[in-house]
């Protein structure tokens, strides 16, 4: 049995091109792996099969449309294992479609797991390879910290950081989906007369106030440097954002954004202390499901000793 803990992410930059002939956007992307994450546990089974344990887990598809179960099969067939065997069982407490690429997680944790559980001692860039086959933030999974990530976001480079940043999400009931939100952030730039084509659209570039803030371990500069080019879709798609954002500012947040393409929102705070205070307020605002303190960034995708009780 192999278990493998996998961070969620946050986007502390969301930077979003123009759409590109092949329906994609470039994107200027700043991965942060943060301590609020799934665990996958593999054992030894007859085919691929899943289970799932948690509060969303009843939105998590069980079929071979879960990324888990398509990493296990993708390893698999990179190694001509022609009839692999595993049960994948995700522990999961990333919100499902929440815009903290879950899936992906789950994805890259597979790829680990069922590695180690077939003794195939991948190398890890074939790991990555494979990961991006998987889907564009797959691999940032795998890589964990803080990446800048080019082209769909894909193209990772590590990224230096000081210290420990601290952070609340805040749990929306329900999820969105991210084509629905990148289709909704052209038509708003459609509406706004910007052109949503590469052509029209600026390529976004990392902010170099944002990574000095990251290099320099500063959560009041960070806070003023965040940026989600979805956020005015997502809030365009689930109006009530808003007032969670609202609430998490007013509660002391240094800074509030949505995560990703959303509905979960991220709040910055100064500390830990901070975080615990802000996600009791957030709790008891009313508008959201739940909220959680963590922390980050934390390492990548890492076998464990045991699955967490
Ligand atoms: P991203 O931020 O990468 O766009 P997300 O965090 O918004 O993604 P996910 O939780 O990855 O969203 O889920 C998106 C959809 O993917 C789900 O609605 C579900 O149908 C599907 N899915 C496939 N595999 C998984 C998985 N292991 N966990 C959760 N959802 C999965």
């Amino acid at each position: 049995m192999v278990t493998v803990r996998v961070p969620a992410k946050v986007n502390v930059q969301l930077g979003v091109g123009g759409v590109r002939p092949d329906g994609y956007h470039d994107l200027a992307n700043v991965f942060f792996a943060v301590a609020l994450g799934d665990q996958v546990t593999a054992t030894p089974g007859e085919g691929v099969t899943l289970s799932c344990t948690g509060p969303d887990a009843a939105a998590v598809p069980l079929d071979d449309s879960n990324l888990a179960a398509r990493a296990a099969r993708l390893l698999a067939a990179h190694h001509g294992l022609a009839d692999p065997g595993v049960h994948l069982h995700i522990d999961k407490a990333i919100p499902v479609a929440g815009g903290m690429a879950g899936g992906s997680a789950d994805g890259a944790a597979a790829l680990l797991a069922c590695d180690a559980l077939w003794g195939l001692d991948t190398p890890f860039e074939t790991l990555l390879a494979l990961a991006a086959e998987l889907g564009s933030d797959v691999p940032f999974a795998l890589l964990g910290g803080v990446a800048l990530g080019r082209g769909r976001g894909e193209l990772l480079e590590p990224l230096p950081v000081t210290g420990i940043f601290h952070w609340v999400f805040a749990v929306a009931d329900g999820g969105l989906s991210t084509p629905a939100v990148y289709r909704e952030c052209d038509r708003l730039r459609e509406e706004a007369g910007l052109g949503s084509s590469a052509a029209d659209i600026p390529d976004p570039d990392a902010d170099p106030a944002l990574l000095a803030a990251l290099a320099a371990g500063d959560p009041v500069a960070l806070a003023a440097a965040l940026t989600n080019d979805l956020q005015a879709a997502a809030v365009s798609l689930r109006p009530s954002l808003a007032a969670t954002l609202r609430a998490g500012t007013e509660a002391g947040a240094l800074a509030a954004l949505v995560s990703g393409s959303g509905p979960t929102c991220a709040f910055l705070a100064k500390d830990a202390d901070a975080a615990t205070t802000l996600a009791a307020a957030l709790r008891t605002s009313g508008t959201c499901r739940t909220a959680h303190p963590t922390h980050g960034p934390v390492p990548g995708a890492q076998v464990v000793s045991a699955p967490r009780p």
